[in-house]
């Protein structure tokens, strides 16, 4: 029902937290956030240990209980999702609030939409032994996404932005529906990845730093230079900037542009 994403250089969860509360109008069942906190240096690469670590608070019902959620556990870190859902697959229930994650809590989805072929892409990762906690639609996502980057890994790519940038390119062909959705994971923590095709999405740029949204409320009072995304993009984002493509892998350069409104 709402999306907001961020990359910069401040703490994500309060700048998401409000971005959620400006799409409350719209309604919803269930709130939740995902953060990418970096690693204490030197526990990274030891025993596998991801150079970040993944936060992520989810609460059924309206946002003061995930706010509330946040005040008693926190979510550290400069980069992260958040969601408030509208059930479609699957009950109202904590289970099946977004974000999502992969097996290993790792990889976190947000994702406004439906997937239509869900029931299939579920059956076939079953097969393979993914084990699901959810009843959504959206939970084949975060496990599509780790397969396809433990391919790219055992092929020798490196674990970072562009690996998980060109894993969701070759995993959004999988996917049937119209949906916007945002992606980030645990090894490449500096990295945020959102697509959209026939639902919303807009990137406010803010200074060393990005706001992403499915409406603009979200985007009140934190930038009005903004960048919507058209059908079928994908865009990958840094604090040191965006990286924005076509549904066929092709660079695209577009100006951004100000957002109309009373001040
Ligand atoms: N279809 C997804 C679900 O039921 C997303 C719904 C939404 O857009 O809020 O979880």
């Amino acid at each position: 029902c709402g999306i907001v994403a961020l990359i910069g250089s401040r703490e994500a969860a309060p700048q998401l937290l409000e971005g959620l509360r400006q799409l409350e109008y719209r309604g919803y069942d269930s709130a939740g956030i995902a953060t990418v906190e970096l690693a204490p240096s030197g526990s990274a690469g030891v025993d596998g240990e991801p150079p970040g670590r993944l936060h992520c608070l989810r609460a059924e019902g309206k946002l003061v209980n995930l706010t509330a959620r946040y005040e008693a556990e926190g979510a550290p870190g400069h980069c992260g999702i958040g969601h408030t859902r509208w059930a479609t697959h699957g009950k109202p229930e904590e289970r099946n609030a977004h974000p999502h994650l992969d097996g290993r809590g790792e990889l976190a989805v947000v994702q406004n939409g439906i997937i239509e072929n869900h029931r299939s892409l579920r059956e076939q990762l079953q097969s393979e032994g993914v084990v699901f906690r959810s009843d959504t639609d959206t939970e084949v996502i975060p496990h599509l996404l780790a397969r396809q980057l433990e391919r790219l890994q055992a092929s020798g790519q490196p674990a970072d932005a562009s690996l998980l940038l060109r894993a969701v390119q070759e995993v959004l062909p999988q996917l049937h529906g119209a949906y916007a959705l945002a992606v980030v994971w645990a090894q490449a923590p500096g990295a945020l990845v959102v697509a959209r095709r026939a639902a919303p999405l807009l990137i406010g740029l803010g200074e060393g730093e990005f706001l992403c949204a499915s409406d603009t409320p979200a985007l009140a009072g934190f930038t009005r230079t903004i960048l919507p995304m058209e059908d079928g993009e994908v865009a990958l984002l840094t604090p040191l900037g965006i990286e924005l493509y076509d549904g066929s892998g092709r660079r695209v350069q577009r100006t951004p542009s100000l957002l109309s409104g009373t001040e």
